[in-house]
């Protein structure tokens, strides 16, 4: 189900433009319109869930395939192999838009957590 007003349900449906890496039945992947890395891919469920703790048994499928999606991603690095993979949840950890999406993060040194 996707919902009008959300902006990552609006570049699903082709209605708002961005500059995809990668697609399946399942995940979108585009880059971050304000990388904070390198490499700053956002990979997004084709399903409207908020975020990560509002998944139920039957979206969880999507979510396995964001995971499942990092192996394209880790082929299409160049350079270091090494991802960082965030998912905020909740404005107070960093959340701006309320649909699922992991945060791909890769071509320089992370700072410890
Ligand atoms: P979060 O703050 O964790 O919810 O992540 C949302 C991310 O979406 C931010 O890093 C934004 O820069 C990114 N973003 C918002 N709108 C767009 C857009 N139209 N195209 C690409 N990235 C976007």
């Amino acid at each position: 189900m996707s919902h009008q007003s959300c902006v990552f349900c609006n570049i699903i449906a082709g209605k708002i433009p961005a500059t995809k890496v990668y697609e399946n039945d399942r995940v979108m992947v585009i880059k971050d319109i304000a990388p904070k890395a390198p490499v700053h891919l956002l990979i997004i469920p084709k399903v409207h869930v908020p975020d990560v703790a509002a998944l139920t048994d039957e979206d969880a499928v999507y979510a396995t395939a964001a995971l499942l999606a990092t192996t394209e991603l880790k082929k299409q690095l160049t350079g270091s192999q090494s991802f960082r993979l965030i998912t905020n949840t909740g404005t107070d950890a960093g959340q701006s838009v309320f649909h699922l999406h992991f945060h791909f993060l890769s071509g320089k040194k992370m700072v410890d957590l």
